[in-house]
C-alpha cells in the first residue's frame, strides 16, 4: 500500500468493530498485537534472546512463551521491562511498516491498541482515533469480559488519555452513540482514504 493509517483507540473504544468493517470493504488490516504474538513464537530470534535473558523457565512445556511469567518479571523490573522493549519495539514497528507496505489494498489500516503511547504515529501516514467516552469504554468492557470495574478502571487510567489521543488524530469516530452510527463513518473515511493513496502514488 502507498498510504498507512495508524487505528488507535482506548481499551473497548470499538477498535476491532471500526477494523472489521475496514477489512469488509477490502482493506488489509495489520492487526500490532497479533504480530508482537508472531515475533516470539517458537524457532523466532527474539524468543531465543528472552530466553537466553530470563531463563529456560519462561518458556512452558511446548516451548512456548509463557506471558504470565514474563509479565510479572518487567512488572517489578523497570530495568528489565526496559530490556524487553529495546527488543520488541523496533521488530513490530519494522514489522507493522513491511506488512503495511506489502498489503495488497490501496492502503492498509494498521490497528494499533498503544499507537500514542509509543508514538508509533511518526510511522504512519495518518492517525485515525475511535474515540469513547471512559464511561462507555468501563461500561462496553465490563459487559464483553468477566473483569471488575476497578481493573478497567485501572487500565484506563495507565493508557493515554482521551485529550492525548484526539490530539494527534487527523480523523476520529465517534463511538459515543450506536453502533449503528460506525458504518457510514468507516464508509465516509474508506472513500477520503482511497483518494489520498491515489494521491500519494509516486
Ligand atoms: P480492546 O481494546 O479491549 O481490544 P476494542 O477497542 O477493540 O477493545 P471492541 O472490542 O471493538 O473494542 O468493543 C468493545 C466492546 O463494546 C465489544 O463487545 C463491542 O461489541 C462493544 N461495542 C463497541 N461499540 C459499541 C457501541 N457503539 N454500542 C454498543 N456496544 C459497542
Amino acid at each position: 500500500s502507498h498510504l498507512l493509517v495508524g487505528l488507535t483507540g482506548g481499551i473497548g473504544s470499538g477498535k476491532t468493530r471500526v477494523s472489521d468493517m475496514f477489512a469488509k470493504l477490502g482493506v488489509s488490516v495489520i492487526d500490532a498485537d497479533i504480530l508482537a504474538r508472531d515475533l516470539v513464537a517458537p524457532g523466532m530470534p527474539a524468543l531465543r534472546a528472552i530466553e537466553e535473558k530470563f531463563g529456560k523457565h519462561i518458556l512452558d512445556n511446548s516451548g512456548m512463551l509463557n506471558r504470565r511469567e514474563l509479565r510479572e518479571k518487567v512488572f517489578s523490573d523497570p530495568e528489565q521491562k526496559h530490556w524487553l522493549d529495546n527488543l520488541l519495539h523496533p521488530l513490530i514497528r519494522q514489522e507493522l511498516v513491511k506488512q503495511g507496505k506489502e498489503a495488497p489494498s490501496e492502503y492498509a489500516i494498521l490497528a494499533v491498541p498503544l499507537l500514542v503511547e509509543n508514538q508509533l504515529n511518526k510511522l504512519v501516514d495518518r492517525t485515525l482515533v475511535v474515540d469513547a467516552e471512559p464511561q462507555q469504554q468501563l461500561k462496553r468492557v465490563i459487559n464483553r469480559d468477566d473483569v471488575s470495574e476497578e481493573h478497567v478502571q485501572s487500565i484506563i487510567s495507565h493508557q493515554a488519555s482521551r485529550t492525548e489521543r484526539l490530539a494527534i488524530a487527523d480523523d476520529v469516530i465517534d463511538n459515543n452513540g450506536e453502533l449503528s452510527q460506525l458504518q457510514p463513518q468507516v464508509q465516509k473515511l474508506h472513500e477520503k482514504y482511497l483518494k489520498l493513496a491515489k494521491i500519494s502514488v509516486k
